[in-house]
């Protein structure tokens, strides 16, 4: 039997290797580790969406959804869609189901973008899109939020743009940063792909975990209903990252295109759930500021513990994650912080590092703790975490 010798993986995704998320939470296993480094939650789902789910499989829902969706579901985001944000969409032209928001983002990028077509993307930036851009065969393009306050520069995206650039891809509530991008902001940003004509691709999977102020989507811009693909999905909201239900809201055209390239990536599944999801979205007030006041009250636990300490950390605007400076526990690289500390002090971050090409001075130190953990997780992480001024890291400090 003769076997290749070629490398099986393709050049251009060479280097991606295993997630630093998968790659974290493997370490925190295999050390009993608090695992505070992949963002999800301890908790299940609503019971009301656990019922709906089981219920669905008992009601026969049980083979293929239709490709964009089950009809249920599609018209629970439409009116989530305007019950929060104002925005209309027509359930049968212009929202589509997906496998995670992973998959609505790959759909769409696969879709819109050519080889060598250049996209725009805030830096840190999510793994994901340097992947799919990659298996694209596009430009990514980086537009620095700097450490420490990670606010956009929008001078710095204006000039980021070129007659090549297509599309942007904007996440806020910002991962791992916890920027929130406001209006005036998100006005700016509108008027240049306006004036550019690029299509936005919003990544707004934590859109009901902002504390200080409101979600506002880029769609709802002047001038951006008809260019934008906004992207979320229920796993962060009602704490059911392994359902993986996501959706794209978008114009007939756009909303075409990516259904094309999305029936080849998963075509459609997870039928149950889609019902189960459907019933969540419909859940009154109480369950979205519930999940918004628990996750506040947990990032202020462990922003409190750290500064208690003596870190000095930011309280983030949104989302998951607050990122530190390991230099306040002693130490000096977040890489070597984040693979040694799950063995040495029980606990598991991520490098902020694995988020930036060529990481600088000023992003080495830092890694992203995720809040998404119960107060008594959070508080023997904290503990964990400040044992480190008192051991010597792989990097020999301190
Ligand atoms: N975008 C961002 C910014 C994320 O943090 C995550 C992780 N939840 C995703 C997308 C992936 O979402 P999903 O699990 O719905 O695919
Ligand atoms: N979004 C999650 C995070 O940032 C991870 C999702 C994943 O593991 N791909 O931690």
């Amino acid at each position: 039997m003769s076997t290749t010798t070629r490398t099986p993986l393709v050049a251009r995704m060479r280097g991606f290797g295993t997630t630093i998320f998968s790659e974290m939470t493997a370490l925190a296993q295999a050390h009993g580790a608090v695992n505070l480094g992949q963002g999800f939650p301890d908790e299940d789902p609503p019971a009301a969406m656990v019922d709906a789910a089981a219920q669905a499989m008992r009601d026969g829902h049980n083979q293929y959804a239709p490709g964009p969706g089950v009809p249920p579901l599609r018209q629970a985001i439409a009116r989530h869609q305007r019950r929060f944000h104002d925005l209309a969409y027509d359930p049968d032209d212009e929202i589509s189901v997906t496998f995670g928001a992973t998959e609505a983002l790959a759909a769409t990028l696969l879709a819109v973008c050519d080889r060598d077509d250049e996209v725009l993307v805030l830096e840190p930036t999510y793994d994901a899109y340097t992947a799919v851009l990659a298996l694209v065969g596009a430009v990514e393009v980086r537009v620095p939020l700097r450490a420490p306050a990670f606010a956009l520069d929008l001078d710095a995206f204006d000039a980021a743009i070129t007659p090549r650039t297509r599309a942007v891809i904007l996440n806020t509530p910002h991962n791992p940063t916890g920027t929130v991008l406001g209006p005036d902001e998100l006005d700016r940003i509108a008027a240049l792909c306006v004036e550019h004509d690029l299509v936005a691709i919003t990544d707004e999977v934590y859109e009901h975990l902002v504390f200080d102020g409101v979600h506002v989507p880029l769609a709802s811009r002047p001038g951006m209903r008809e260019r934008t693909v906004t992207i979320s999905s229920a796993g962060k909201t009602f704490s059911c990252t392994g359902w993986k239900v996501g959706w794209a809201c978008a114009p007939p055209a756009l909303t075409s295109a990516l259904r094309t390239t999305k029936q080849f990536l998963s075509f459609s599944g997870g039928t149950p759930l889609q019902h189960a999801v459907a019933v969540g979205l419909d859940a009154g007030d109480d369950v979205y500021d519930a999940v918004r006041a628990l996750h506040r009250s947990r990032r202020d636990r462990l922003v409190d513990g750290l500064v208690a300490g003596g870190c000095q950390v930011a309280r983030p605007a949104g989302g998951y994650f607050v990122t530190m400076d390991v230099r306040d526990l002693g130490h000096d690289d977040g890489e070597a912080f984040c693979r040694w500390a799950p063995e040495a002090l029980g606990v598991a971050a991520v490098p902020v590092s694995a988020f930036v090409h060529d990481a600088d001075a000023t992003v080495r130190p830092l890694i992203r703790l995720a809040f998404c953990k119960p107060e008594s997780r959070i508080d023997e992480g904290v503990e964990r975490l400040l044992r480190a001024r008192s051991h010597t890291s792989a990097g020999g400090r301190p």
